[in-house]
């Protein structure tokens, strides 16, 4: 068990204590670039797909383009950002460049979207998070409705009093909110009985896990009905085959973010494909 810093380094064993060391210099190394603008926003396409697929949005994700090491995937820093607490600004960070982006695709003429960002649970938790995220989209003069803020299951449970609380004033400030990664971690689907959350996304890799898929089916169907009757709205996620589509289309799912149709992509090839869709 870990001590806090500074004060529980004898407790630590060798090992705990490497990581330590490697996550304390990933952390300085990490600032750094956050002011050297190492950290990149990719964007995963997300499809509609009742009536024909159309591109109704995006998913921004952190990529840290690091002059050595090429392309750094998020699960290489991210935990350790978690820890010092860092992801709060790299969150920020990603947030302003999507508002920012957004603010020129809409100004060049481009269509309304659905433009999510991630929020960590340190970020849910700061004193003037709503008022970060409010003040920057309004200081865009984005329209309400058209960003997402994803939050994990995780962070609710435990907390709902504060997360129903902030669902709300997000509300009243124009925002999306959803619900991530359910069915990955200890989904609690009594969350949705309380949480007014607009938009579930559902991990289907996490169902793919299952030995039998047709029951793996009966479940993600119902969950699916069930969001519909509460009135949120469904994204699956993690959808790799066109086998799952059909199926998800059938089943009522809205959208469909995953491999099947793209893969996170810088700024550039998003747009590319923005306009191909026309
Ligand atoms: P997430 O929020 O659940 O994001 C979806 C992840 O699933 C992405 O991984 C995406 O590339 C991957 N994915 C999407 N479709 C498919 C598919 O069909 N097959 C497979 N195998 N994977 C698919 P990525 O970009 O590596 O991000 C991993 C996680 O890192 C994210 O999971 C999120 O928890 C975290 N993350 C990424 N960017 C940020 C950020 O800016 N802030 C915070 N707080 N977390 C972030
Ligand atoms: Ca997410
Ligand atoms: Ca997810
Ligand atoms: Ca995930």
């Amino acid at each position: 068990i870990k001590g806090e810093a500074g004060s529980g380094c004898a407790f630590f064993t060798e090992s705990l204590r490497r990581q330590n060391l490697q996550e304390a210099a990933l952390e300085a190394e990490g600032k750094q670039a956050l002011r050297l603008g190492q950290f990149q926003p990719y964007f995963q396409p997300k499809f509609d797909i009742q009536g024909g697929e159309r591109l109704s949005g995006a998913e921004v994700l952190c990529r840290w383009i690091h002059p050595d090491r090429g392309v750094i995937p998020p699960c290489e820093f991210i935990p350790a950002f978690e820890k010092s607490g860092l992801i709060v600004q790299l969150d920020r960070y990603m947030f302003r460049q999507a508002c920012q982006w957004y603010r020129r695709h809409l100004d060049g003429g481009g269509r309304p979207l659905n433009l999510a960002v991630n929020v960590s649970r340190a970020g849910l938790l700061r004193e003037d998070f709503v008022d970060y995220y409010a003040k920057t989209k309004e200081e865009f003069s984005l329209p309400d409705g058209q960003l997402e803020l994803e939050v994990t299951e995780s962070l609710a449970l435990g907390g709902e009093t504060l997360f129903l609380q902030l669902v709300q004033q997000l509300h009243q400030r124009g925002f999306v909110c959803s619900l991530d990664d359910l069915g990955s971690g200890y989904s609690s689907l009594n969350l949705l009985k309380n949480l007014p959350i607009d938009v579930l996304k559902l991990d289907i890799l996490f169902f793919h896990k299952s030995v039998d898929k047709n029951r793996e089916r009966i479940v993600v169907r119902n969950i699916i009905q069930m969001a519909r009757e509460l009135h949120i709205r469904v994204i699956a996620e993690g959808v790799e085959s066109m086998d799952s589509v059909a199926f998800l289309r059938e089943a009522g799912c809205d959208t469909v973010q995953g491999f099947v149709f793209a893969k996170p992509m810088p700024l550039a090839d998003f747009e590319r494909r923005l306009e191909g869709e026309g």
